[in-house]
């Protein structure tokens, strides 16, 4: 052989191989190995579209490009809260059946109100506080990681990331390995002992590091230069409560901390969402996610956006910058799962736990019907009502976050019927201004509604633990609050969220049809071949691999 034919097969050879073993990788497996769901807490869809100039290549916008969007994605429900989101991303249900109503609702037997992830049997491990007392004792229903769990006789492995217990938690499910979230106390990742006994090794290095107080260390300035941000308001203007009462850039970290004295500061800016990218991919390398036959489920929630929307509303210079940051965040997450995983062995899905509306007082300065609702006014007088209707006595035991909870009994001692009570406190709330609709439980146990506002109603109510009145605010309106701004309504500004597929399977592609947020769960259900969680209510998003 000549030196040239020779070099030609020596060539030859090495593309070859070269590109069957480009082929070989690029090729999905029946099922992901890795399937990574990101929450970010508080986002609209339309600040992808509000910020999208701004974004880089390889963050939002590669998941968009090279993915499937889903620009009508809502959840069903009334009450957008936290812990309500991501129960029900998770087991692809509604508050009815999972039974996560509120992040806090009233326990009459016990007469307190209970947090969404309380519990009393469990305790902190790796902290210094009872933050840790928590687990998902409280979710009704299985979720998709205790499903995959339950299949394979826990041969897969599933983990809840987040700066917020009830998000982790509820993400992750009855069955997961573990749940790690930050102690205000001292910054640290922890979790409960309904999960271990002590933190893996990894976890406590991790902590170790302390970077927590570099991410503190620092200023938070804008990215950009200030005067680029015209995709918000001005940065100094009347609408915002702000850090401490600060409420423009530059925020000197340091300082403030001497403040707060905790590290929930860290929570209020785009740093917190930086340390929980870096958690989740230590959580990658050290669990070996992802790596064997068995699928690996690691849920992500990005709390910062909510914390910092609440303060500053969504119409500020300091969300736009916790977004081109958490854009740049995803960025080096996905080049990380890309390198170390592959793009086609992971499958990736991005919502929102609920949206947020624009700083009421903003849109009544715009002329767009909004207001403040003055639910302890309300209440004081319709106290004094039920007084005079049926004598003096403690009526009312309760009101969280639009749910009225009354004095059953009180209400039977008295031989009044718990319906006509209802009705009466119904009654005299619908006539205050905000208020767009009072449902008693009684009326909602009676009919089956299958649109509107009395189905989001219904599809929020549990028997056992809601209110016996439901509130439902006008549009424009929240309850009043110390933050700017806040969540909890059914109007789109709150159940209106993106929803984003990348990587395995996934086409490039667009579904512009109405789908529920509660349609993730049986989704990836479908593709990993494994029974729906419990509750399921949701179809298949099929649009996504055809
Ligand atoms: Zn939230
Ligand atoms: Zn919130």
């Amino acid at each position: 052989m000549t030196k040239k034919i020779k070099l030609f097969i020596f060539l030859f050879l090495i593309t070859s191989t070269y590109v069957s073993a480009q082929k070989r990788k690029a090729i999905p497996p029946e099922k992901p190995k890795l399937v990574i769901g990101i929450v970010v807490d508080q986002m609209r869809l339309d600040y992808i579209y509000r910020f999208w100039d701004k974004f880089g290549d390889n963050g939002f916008k590669r998941l968009i490009n090279k993915g499937t969007i889903c620009t009508n994605a809502n959840y069903d429900y009334l009450y957008t809260q936290t812990g309500v989101g991501h129960a029900t991303i998770s087991t692809g249900t509604n508050p009815q059946f999972h039974g996560i109503i509120s992040n806090n609702w009233y326990v009459a037997l016990k007469k307190q109100s209970t947090y969404c992830v309380k519990d009393d049997h469990a305790h902190t491990v790796g902290g210094k506080s009872e933050e840790g007392n928590r687990s998902p004792r409280l979710l009704l229903t299985t979720n998709i990681g205790d499903e995959l769990k339950l299949s394979n006789f826990q041969k897969s492995k599933v983990i809840g990331i987040s700066l917020k217990d009830r998000a982790s938690i509820l993400l992750a499910g009855h069955v997961a390995n573990a749940a790690y979230w930050m102690e205000d106390k001292t910054g640290n990742w922890i979790t409960s002992s309904f999960y271990m006994d002590s933190l893996p090794e990894w976890v406590r290095k991790f902590n170790d590091k302390k970077l927590q107080e570099l991410y503190l260390n620092r200023k938070w300035n804008t990215l950009l230069p200030i005067e680029q941000y015209y995709e918000s308001l001005e940065d100094e203007n009347p609408y915002e409560e702000g850090l401490l009462g600060q409420t423009s850039f530059p925020y000197d970290l340091t300082k403030l901390y001497k403040s707060y004295k905790s590290y929930s500061l860290l929570k209020s800016t785009p740093f917190g969402n930086t340390i929980t990218k870096d958690f989740a991919i230590d959580a990658i390398v050290n669990e070996n996610l992802g790596q064997d036959e068995y699928t690996d489920i690691l849920m992500v929630s990005f709390s910062s956006t909510d914390y910092i929307g609440h303060q500053f509303g969504p119409s500020s210079v300091e969300v736009e910058d916790t977004y081109l940051r958490l854009d740049k965040e995803l960025a080096h997450f996905i080049d990380f799962i890309n390198e170390n995983i592959g793009k086609e062995n992971t499958l990736v899905f991005l919502t929102a736990d609920h949206g947020a509306i624009n700083v009421p007082k903003y849109l009544t300065d715009a002329g767009i019907p909004s207001g403040y609702f003055n639910y302890r006014k309300a209440l004081s007088l319709l106290s004094s009502y039920l007084n005079a209707l049926y004598g003096n006595g403690e009526w009312i035991l309760n009101y969280t976050s639009g749910q009225l909870y009354l004095n059953h009994i009180l209400i039977e001692d008295s031989k009044l019927s718990l319906s006509d009570v209802q009705e009466k406190a119904a009654d005299f709330l619908i006539q205050f201004t905000g208020v767009a609709n009072a449902m008693t439980a009684s009326n909602l146990e009676k009919g089956n509604f299958t649109s509107g506002i009395f189905a989001r109603m219904q599809k929020n109510y549990n028997q056992k633990r809601s209110g016996d009145v439901l509130i439902n605010l006008e549009p424009g309106w929240i309850e009043s609050t110390i933050a700017a701004t806040n969540h909890n309504s059914g109007y789109q500004y709150d159940a209106h969220v993106p929803l984003i597929w990348y990587g395995w399977k996934v086409k490039r592609g667009t579904v512009n049809r109405k789908v529920s947020i509660t349609d993730i769960a049986p989704t990836i259900a479908t593709f990993l071949k494994i029974s729906f969680p419990s509750g399921s209510t949701g179809s298949i998003i099929e649009e996504l691999t055809k």
